[in-house]
């Protein structure tokens, strides 16, 4: 959990990490969020600043006009109605979001994306995930659930995606799917210095745990090895720049917006990601308008500083 005080300038004033643990069940996670918050909003009348507004954002399909962590995967939220049990606790107006759309409005308005009015976001990491943000304001969809880009069908014929059907895009390009496929093609290869020198984001670079005897290294080891002339790494790479165009172009087609903004692990591959990925947009773009694609800028406070929006929003519209 990254929780942050943050003013009304979106200056962070304050941050501090704890652990999810979501083995010990949704319950014990949502006590966590409201104890933490608890501390964090005493934290800042002891420093003499007033807390004015609470924003969580949660994972999962999330009814923002509700205040309910409808559907969650990855912590096991199903109906909690985070928003009024964090206002009852907290006694703070209190807005709940999706951790990919907070993650989006904040690039949108205060990092990558600033001042260009119409812009997608997309989270690369285990899964993939977008925010189409307007006029300041991202898209939550009529049941919480817009931005679902990683399981659009790219290749009919492609592997098994956790969704269940086959070809999503996440399954041909998140991190870990980077790292599966090398892993398939690279199962004889033995390599004595596995990723030296490569940094892996936490929140996306790894992958399930090797199989039986497979190599198994992360995406951004692949992206080094790539750049660095590797056959199978470079074969895994340009397929997953290739799902990764078809993807974008597709939601260029449905969003026309001034700028994308890539986000999560694989962002950070930089020039190994984004000089093959805009060459490769462009050439499925028709009479499309080719948008600036570019790498987040806020790290991993975007969900911070998205969660302080949000909280800041909702006051200004009650
Ligand atoms: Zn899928």
């Amino acid at each position: 959990m990254k929780c942050a005080l943050v003013d009304t300038d979106g200056v962070v004033r304050h941050a501090e990490r704890h652990p999810t643990d979501t083995g010990r069940g949704p319950d014990a996670v949502v006590e966590t969020i409201l104890t933490v918050a608890e501390g964090l909003a005493g934290k800042a009348r002891a420093d003499g600043l007033t807390p004015i507004a609470l924003g969580i954002v949660v994972p999962g399909v999330v009814d923002e006009a509700r205040g309910v962590a409808v559907w969650s995967a990855n912590v096991g939220f199903r109906d909690v109605p985070l928003r009024d049990l964090a206002s009852a606790r907290l006694g703070l107006p209190t807005a709940l979001g999706h951790d990919v759309r907070a993650g989006g409005l904040a690039e949108a308005r205060l990092g990558a994306g600033r001042a260009t009015g119409h812009v997608l976001f997309v989270a690369i990491g285990t899964g993939i995930a977008a925010a189409h943000v307007v006029a300041g304001s991202a898209a939550t969809g009529a049941h919480g659930a817009a931005g679902e880009l990683g399981h659009i069908l790219i290749r009919p014929d492609g592997p098994v995606c956790g969704c269940g059907r086959s070809g999503c895009l996440e399954a041909l390009a998140s991190a870990s799917a980077v790292a599966r496929r090398y892993a398939e093609l690279a199962t004889a290869v033995t390599d004595a210095e596995p990723g030296a020198g490569v940094t892996t984001a936490p929140d996306g670079g790894s992958a399930a745990g090797p199989g039986p005897g497979r190599t198994m290294v992360t995406a951004a080891q692949v992206a080094a090895r790539a750049a660095a002339g590797e056959e199978v790494a470079t074969r895994v790479w340009r397929e997953a720049v290739e799902a990764l165009a078809d993807g974008l172009a597709t939601a260029q087609a449905l969003f026309d917006v001034a700028t994308i903004v890539l986000g999560g692990g694989l962002a950070q591959a930089g020039a190994g990601l984004f000089d093959p990925l805009r060459a490769a947009l462009r050439d499925r773009l028709t009479f499309h308008r080719e948008p600036q694609l570019v790498p987040a800028v806020l790290g991993d406070e975007a969900g911070c500083l998205g969660a302080a929006l949000l909280a800041l929003d909702q006051l200004e519209t009650p």
